[in-house]
């Protein structure tokens, strides 16, 4: 479905991806892991058309390096980024009614996913009403994959969906991305935790200073001794 060949991006004089070749197939869910800084978010933003990169980036046999984002977004690859960025002046429900607005449906349609996010998240069904800025960070996280949803993307991209959570809640977010993995959605996952990622992964590429080090099937990158060491702790 995605198929990205010899990506580099370079920040002035920093190349923040080398070389960089991936590929994630219809109804995966692939994890990139890397420490901070290891340009895991500039490899998201290149795919997402945010930044420009030199390389190639097929998405169901079409290039789409150098499509401008809303046209990438159009093609169904939604991102739901790095510190969620939901609207925090409108409520909840206004949130996840701005993820559908990339569709073409109808107000029923929009009312029946709106139904589907909070059978997912029942939190935001109780706080449907509150300003999401004031929603805690777990809550958040979960507006942010709900209204990443109401856009009916056929790729999901989740950049460091555990960021500044607490492990119980990183647990019930990872349970749903693992749900929706098994509805058959594909999903690009981006983490700095790797023992979370791994685990609702089928396979994994460990990006290290911009360059994929290696990659393999989730199982075997979770036996491996060198990413137990350096992080799986
Ligand atoms: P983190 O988990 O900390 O977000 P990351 O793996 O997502 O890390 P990137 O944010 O992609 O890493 O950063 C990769 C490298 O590119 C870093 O060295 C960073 O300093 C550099 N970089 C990122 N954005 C810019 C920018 N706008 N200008 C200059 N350098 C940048």
């Amino acid at each position: 479905m995605l198929r990205i060949n010899n990506l580099n991006v370079s920040y002035g004089s920093i190349q923040a991806v080398r070389n960089l070749s991936l590929e994630v197939h219809e109804g995966e869910a692939v994890a990139l892991i890397g420490a901070n800084g290891a340009g895991k978010t500039t490899t998201v933003n290149a795919i997402s058309g945010t930044i420009p990169s030199r390389g190639s980036i097929l998405y169901q046999g079409k290039e789409i390096n150098g499509m401008a984002p809303h046209k990438v977004v159009k093609e169904g690859i939604i991102m739901v980024p790095e510190g969620r960025r939901i609207f925090p002046k409108l409520t909840v429900v206004q949130n996840l009614i701005m993820g559908a607005y990339v569709r073409k449906s109808s107000k029923k349609e929009v009312l029946q996913d709106i139904d589907r996010i909070y059978q997912m998240f029942p939190r935001l069904a109780e706080r449907s009403k509150q300003m999401a800025g004031t929603l805690s960070g777990g809550e958040q996280q979960m507006l942010a994959i709900g209204r990443s949803l109401m856009a009916n993307p056929k790729l999901l991209i989740l950049d460091e969906p555990s960021m500044g959570l607490a492990p119980i809640v990183v647990k019930s977010i990872f349970t749903t991305i693992n749900r929706i993995k098994q509805e058959g959605l594909t999903i690009l996952l981006i983490e700095q935790n790797a023992a979370m990622a791994l685990s609702v992964a089928d396979r994994g590429y460990v990006l290290e200073n911009g360059e994929i080090h290696f990659h393999d099937t989730a199982k075997n990158l979770r036996e491996r001794d060198v990413v137990k060491k350096a992080y799986l702790g």
